[in-house]
């Protein structure tokens, strides 16, 4: 591992100050000199793989203060970026109010990872990808751009079906933010020129040209939150995987529905380990409205969810368990009592 310098960071401008000495705006997040180091699960494994090089940590631990929160208030949520992730899997009222972002945060990493790390670091996390993580494949396009991407013909069977480019095939390999994609959520961003909001489905951004920029956080920025309106109790978290527990998705569906007399009014569907990025289904959430769901209309909104998706020598059967998991996970999301 190299050598780094360590600062704690007092408050938020004290952590913006030190982020911003070596930010220019054109360097991608992740080869900014100088990162945040949030619960350290992504980062420090990454730095000891010597995929990430950062010159100084920046922890932001210290901010916690105001920055973990779990509010539940006038009936809207807010999600500090420093709550841990098990903080929020056990909080009573995200559990009843909000079941698919309890779930989402439950079935990832462990039960230690879970107590260490944070809500902003985990939609940061970087793919698995295993040429990614080791930096004796020289051709990496997200780690060395220009380089070629060794996973297009060699082993992908973890890797995406939908969202991919000719330049990297990669997987998000996260489960907490398609959860927030299914609720419509909000990202709160703080830079040196002040707070902004976004919709977070606009945050993570396909390999397209460029797989080394996956989001659209600049160097010297922080996530200092999240934010849902309204309480969304039918909703789910479905994950499958290769084995029960510990383990990332090979395919999940995070599913949002609101119900009137049985007529599904308003669907929100995202998808995670089949696509590079958070994978919101809008067409299977066209399908949806206006409908009662039976058997068949969950296989036409599994069908349109994948209707893109293109499988490679060792990934394709992500295509048809990808929709299994949506059509179990809608009629899991209608059978809820409420
Ligand atoms: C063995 C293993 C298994 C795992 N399994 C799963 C799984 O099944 N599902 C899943 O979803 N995840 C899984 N993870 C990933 C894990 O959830 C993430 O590593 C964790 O959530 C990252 O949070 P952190 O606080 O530790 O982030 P850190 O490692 O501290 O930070 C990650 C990145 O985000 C940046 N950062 C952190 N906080 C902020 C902020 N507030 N603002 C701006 N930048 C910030 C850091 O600079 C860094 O670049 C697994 C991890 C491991 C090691
Ligand atoms: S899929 Fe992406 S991350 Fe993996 S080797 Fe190819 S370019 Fe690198």
């Amino acid at each position: 591992m190299r050598s780094f310098s360590y600062q704690r960071a007092s408050d938020p401008q004290a952590a913006l100050q030190a982020l911003a000495v070596t930010a220019a705006a054109t360097t991608p997040l992740t080869e900014a000199s100088s990162q945040p180091l949030a619960g350290g699960t992504t980062l420090i494994d990454l730095m000891k793989l010597d995929v990430m090089r950062p010159e100084r940590l920046v922890d932001i631990n210290p901010l916690a203060g105001n920055w973990a929160q779990v509010d539940l208030d006038g009936g809207n949520l807010k999600l500090g970026a420093l709550a841990h992730m098990s903080q929020v899997a056990g909080h009573a009222e995200v559990r009843q109010n909000y079941p698919v972002i309890a779930d989402s945060l439950k079935l990832a990493a462990s039960p230690q990872l879970r107590n260490m790390a944070t809500l902003g670091g985990n939609v940061l996390q970087r793919t698995r990808c295993s040429y990614f993580r080791d930096v004796s494949y020289a051709e990496c396009n997200k780690r060395n751009p220009g380089s070629g991407c060794a996973a297009m013909d060699g082993f992908n069977r973890m890797h995406a079906v939908l969202g991919t480019s000719h330049q990297c095939i990669a997987t998000y390999p996260g489960d907490f933010a398609q959860a927030l994609i299914a609720l419509d959520a909000a990202i709160e961003i703080t830079s040196k020129s002040g707070p902004r909001s976004m919709s977070f489905a606009e945050f993570h951004r396909a390999p397209g040209d460029t797989p080394a920029i996956e989001t659209v956080l600049a160097p010297g920025e922080l996530i200092s939150g999240f934010a849902i309106d309204g309480r969304w109790p039918r909703s789910v978290y479905l994950k499958v995987r290769d084995r029960q527990s510990y383990e990332f998705a090979l395919a999940s569906a995070a599913v949002a529905l609101d119900l009137q007399n049985g007529v599904i009014n308003d669907a929100r569907l995202a998808l995670g380990g089949v696509a590079t990025v958070p994978w919101r289904a809008r067409e299977a959430e066209a399908v949806l409205k206006g409908q009662k769901l039976d058997d068949a209309l969950a296989e036409r909104a599994a069908d349109a969810a994948f209707a893109d998706a293109r499988g490679r020598q060792h990934n394709a059967f992500k295509i048809a368990l990808g929709k299994r998991v949506v059509a179990h996970a809608l009629k899991k999301a209608i059978a809820m009592e409420i």
